[in-house]
């Protein structure tokens, strides 16, 4: 078993868990309730992490999780370049042409 990401923000970890979990690979989160329960424990020693059980996925892991941090921040709408239509933050790809948002 192997901790592939771990971050002071819950909700990037189960991003990065449910990720990992639609390619199919065997994956499990650490110290999930950790932070809030124990005051003593500093953020970073309580931060939850995600561990896969198999470590021959490593390096797809490596590149879904790099994939998973450039993406741009999902919070806004973003403006298709191709036919300039305005999608909704949660949109992968453009609801009118297909363009892929990282091909924007
Ligand atoms: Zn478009």
């Amino acid at each position: 078993m192997k901790k592939v990401y771990t971050h002071n923000d819950r909700f990037m970890v189960f991003q990065v868990k449910q990720l990992l979990d639609d390619k199919g690979i065997d994956c499990f989160i650490k110290n999930e309730f950790a932070i809030g329960a124990v005051g003593e424990l500093s953020a970073v020693d309580a931060a939850p992490e995600v561990w896969i059980v198999d470590e021959e996925w490593l390096p797809k892991v490596e590149q879904f999780i790099r994939r998973f941090e450039e993406q741009p921040e999902s919070s806004e709408s973003w403006l298709c370049k191709t036919c300039n239509e305005l999608n909704e933050p949660n949109f992968e790809v453009c609801w009118k042409c297909g363009t892929d948002i990282y091909d924007n």
